[in-house]
């Protein structure tokens, strides 16, 4: 990659926002030019505004720099947006309509049926779509999406398994991480000592995107999602980072545990073909202990790029069980909208 790229980053100082701080501070191709935030905050330096809170220190290079409104002149060719969904239903398609490559988090575009919703190692040609976006909306820019965190993992999970052998029938209770509510998330009083079998509107996304990331597109039909029948559960647990999810699948020709753990355990996509800077060398890390994956010991596997899936067993209902673990904000949010912008870039998309 020769030249490098100006990326602003949308709803700099939230939970997602700091994420993609702390990713894109040293990148490679990508030079951090511009920073929004609502109303309110815009015109603080981002030191004074925002509540860090990840490990790592704040990078040096973003401390001074000053918080924009939200406006489609942004000084930047690439956008990631960790906006809430109401302010990306504002500014994403006015940002795409002034020329803007908008990568999205929040859920407002997912569903579009001219929105690639991008899992770079699973449907890479949902891209082509981006042709009837830019020509229908009469945009010179575009808009990509991430999927829900819980949808990512999961069809990282299950996407090998759905290739080598077809799903018949997916069943999952999930295990989710507090941050993923955001900042300040959930109330303390609701969520210490307690779990939570609620997460609004969660189920529902889990289960339309993870259809649409496994479904097709041709320019005769439009996506057609995955059709297999799936039921959902969400929970939120009092876990700070990482997202937990057990999964019970019914294959097409009942294959083994042996067979099923190869498929997960080589499979890799175009950002490891193209090598590209965030993706991870094994997307899918497969552990053999008894009490793995864990949120606190795997979630940053990968540099939390990759799912990591365990206890890999018969099922005597579904055929096949396991348990998948994956961080929320990193491949489930920031790291995943990075990756879909590295691959973009790399193959002259955006
Ligand atoms: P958050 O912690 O609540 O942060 C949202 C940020 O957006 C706030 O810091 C706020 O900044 C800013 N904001 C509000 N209105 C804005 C506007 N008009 N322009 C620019 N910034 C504005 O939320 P989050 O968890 O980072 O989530 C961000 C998006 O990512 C949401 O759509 C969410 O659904 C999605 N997502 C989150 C996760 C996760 O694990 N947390 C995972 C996948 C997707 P100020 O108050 O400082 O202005």
């Amino acid at each position: 990659m020769t030249q490098q790229r100006t990326v602003a980053v949308l709803g700099a100082t939230g939970t997602v926002g700091q994420r993609f701080i702390s990713l894109l501070a040293d990148h490679p191709w990508f030079k951090l030019t511009a920073l929004t935030t609502s109303e309110r905050t815009a015109g603080k330096r981002y030191a004074d505004a925002v509540h860090w809170h990840l490990p790592e220190p704040m990078p040096e290079s973003v401390a001074n720099m000053k918080l924009e409104p939200t406006r489609p002149d942004l000084g930047a060719d690439l956008c990631f947006s960790a906006l809430p969904t109401n302010a990306a239903e504002e500014h994403e398609a006015a940002l795409a309509k002034a020329g803007h490559h908008v990568f999205s988090n929040a859920s407002t575009h997912r569903m579009d049926a001219d929105v690639p919703n991008l899992l770079a190692e699973v449907n890479f040609e949902h891209v082509k779509v981006l042709v009837r976006q830019r020509e229908s909306r009469g945009w010179t820019g575009s808009i990509v999406t991430n999927g829900n965190c819980t949808a990512i993992h999961l069809t990282l999970a299950i996407a090998p398994l759905h290739r080598d052998f077809g799903i018949e029938q997916l069943l999952v209770s999930t295990m989710q991480s507090i941050s993923g509510a955001g900042y300040p998330g959930v109330p303390s009083l609701d969520v210490l000592d307690n779990v939570v079998p609620y997460i609004g509107g969660e189920e529902e996304k889990v289960v339309e995107e993870t259809q649409k990331f496994l479904g097709a597109w041709s320019h005769a039909t439009g996506f057609e999602p995955a059709r297999f029948p799936m039921s959902v559960h969400c929970n939120r647990v009092l876990v700070r980072d990482g997202h937990t999810e057990t999964v019970s699948v019914r294959l097409k020709g009942s294959p083994g545990v042996r067979v099923v753990t190869e498929s997960l355990r080589t499979f890799t996509g175009r950002p490891q073909e193209l090598g590209l800077p965030s993706a991870p060398t094994h997307p899918i890390v497969v552990r053999e202990e008894l009490d793995r994956p864990q949120p606190l010991l795997d979630r940053n596997t990968e540099r939390g790029m990759a799912s990591t899936v365990g206890r890999i067993r018969d099922d005597p209902v579904l055929g096949l069980k396991f348990v998948v673990v994956g961080h929320n904000t990193i491949r489930g949010a920031a790291g995943a909208s990075v990756l879909n912008a590295e691959l973009l870039v790399a193959e002259r998309c955006v």
